[in-house]
């Protein structure tokens, strides 16, 4: 287990400064106990799409409930989960036309690679190193980040990964094992990781290598989906049509738990569909504010392109500003992540063991908090990366307020002076 994850990186972060309390949220905005108001610029690891308790979902579930509308119906059926996979369809890649709904990513994932098993018999399910799927089992052994599995195997079997973005190596992994892989599991950017993008084309020849093989490709977008890279789905970049596509985060409207798989004709089977089970799928409410929260993204994708250039442009700047401290940028939409270098030898040993920790970004995020009341994330596992994931619905003003917080902070640690909080 690295240092990063240590069970008590909880008290170390507090004492950090970041462990503040808040107790009201609305759109960019959320308000700790002392009344402080601080700009979101994570969203709850993207989760927040439309930002804190979005007026037009509140008021629909509002009304839902005033209503007496039923949250739970199972096992019979639930209009708006219907509705919300019928929306969910219309606007997907064509060929998708089966969704199960399911209470997180994680889950999502599961039931894309239990679904993909049974409907091609196979077991083995490839996928790319360095990528996050989640903490259940399957998800987790499917990931290649080992920050998150060290420790907890021994894991399920069947699990294999090659490197990322490279398209040559799936190529020849198909060729050899393709007869036996039932998925190749995928993010169109690695998210998790600080915003990583493959080269292009790779999402098109890894539908090409999938399709030859008979692999089911599963495009895990539930970091890339729902707009947040500029498009409703990262893979239409690339007009890549997956046969299995993977939404979580945002689809709950902020307010809920909410995944959906959405799968092909092809793959989809009475096995799957009878015997893949949730108490809580079809939550009728989560649905609901699911179908508004597409018909909000409809109205926000065509600025979206506006607020990812200026996103952009303010990274490469800070970036040029910064060379001693900032490694890299990367910004794909609203997702993008900053890179910093080590804090360099002879500048404190308060920053040396934050480095060697693993929680020299977080400190830096601290500091980002305390003094500009902006909130960025720190990856956790990945010492020196913050990530910027705003919400969608940020004013251009706001990513300038959020980056130039970061500058400030930045400008300060290369000052010497103590930009770090407690
Ligand atoms: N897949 C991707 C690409 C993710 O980024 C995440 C979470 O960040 C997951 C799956 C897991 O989602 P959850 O945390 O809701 O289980």
């Amino acid at each position: 287990m690295t240092p990063a994850l240590n069970p008590t990186i909880k008290a170390m972060l507090a004492a950090l400064g970041s462990d503040r309390t808040f107790v009201r949220g609305a759109g960019t905005r959320l308000y700790d106990h002392a009344g402080r108001e601080y700009l979101d610029c994570w969203a709850q690891y993207g989760v927040l799409a439309l930002g804190h308790n979005p007026p037009a979902v509140v008021a629909a579930v509002r009304d839902a409930l005033t209503a007496g509308a039923p949250a739970f119906l199972q096992p019979y059926r639930a209009p708006h989960a219907e509705a919300l996979a019928e929306e969910l369809v219309r606007r997907a890649p064509p060929g998708l036309a089966r969704c199960v709904f399911t209470n997180s990513g994680a889950e999502t994932v599961e039931a894309a690679i239990k679904l993909t098993r049974v409907a091609t018999g196979r077991t083995r399910v490839l996928s790319t190193e360095g990528a996050y799927h989640g903490s259940t089992y399957a998800a987790m052994a499917a990931s290649g980040q080992p920050d998150y599995r060290d420790g907890f195997g021994p894991l399920p079997a069947g699990f294999d990964s090659v490197p990322y973005g490279d398209a040559d190596a799936l190529d020849a992994r198909l060729a050899r094992d393709g007869a036996e892989i039932a998925a190749f599991i995928v993010e169109p950017i690695q998210g998790r990781r600080g915003a990583h993008a493959p080269p292009p084309g790779y999402l098109a020849r890894a539908r090409a290598a999938c399709t030859r093989h008979g692999v089911a490709l599963v495009a895990d977008e539930i970091q890339t989906g729902l707009g947040r890279t500029g498009t409703l789905f990262a893979c239409e970049r690339e007009a890549v049509a997956p046969d299995v596509l993977l939404v979580a985060k945002a689809l709950g409207g902020g307010l809920f738990p909410l995944g959906a798989c959405l799968a092909s004709e092809r793959l989809w089977t009475d096995d799957f569909a009878l015997r893949h089970l949730s108490t809580f799928a079809n939550n009728n409410l989560a649905c609901l504010a699911g179908i508004v929260t597409l018909r909000e993204l409809d109205a926000l994708l065509p600025g979206l392109p506006d607020k990812a250039g200026r996103l952009n442009g303010t990274l490469v700047e800070l970036a040029a500003r910064h060379p001693a401290t900032v490694r890299a940028v990367r910004a794909h939409g609203l997702l993008a992540a900053i890179e910093l270098h080590p804090p360099p030898p002879g500048t404190g040993a308060t920053l040396a063991a934050l480095q060697q920790r693993g929680l020299y970004a977080s400190a830096v995020a601290a500091a980002i908090a305390e003094r500009e009341a902006v909130l960025v994330l720190p990856a956790v596992g990945e010492a020196n990366i913050l990530r910027f994931i705003p919400p969608l619905i940020m004013e251009t003003s706001e990513i300038d307020r959020g980056v130039g917080a970061i500058d400030a902070v930045l400008a300060r640690l290369e000052r010497g002076d103590s930009a770090l909080p407690g």
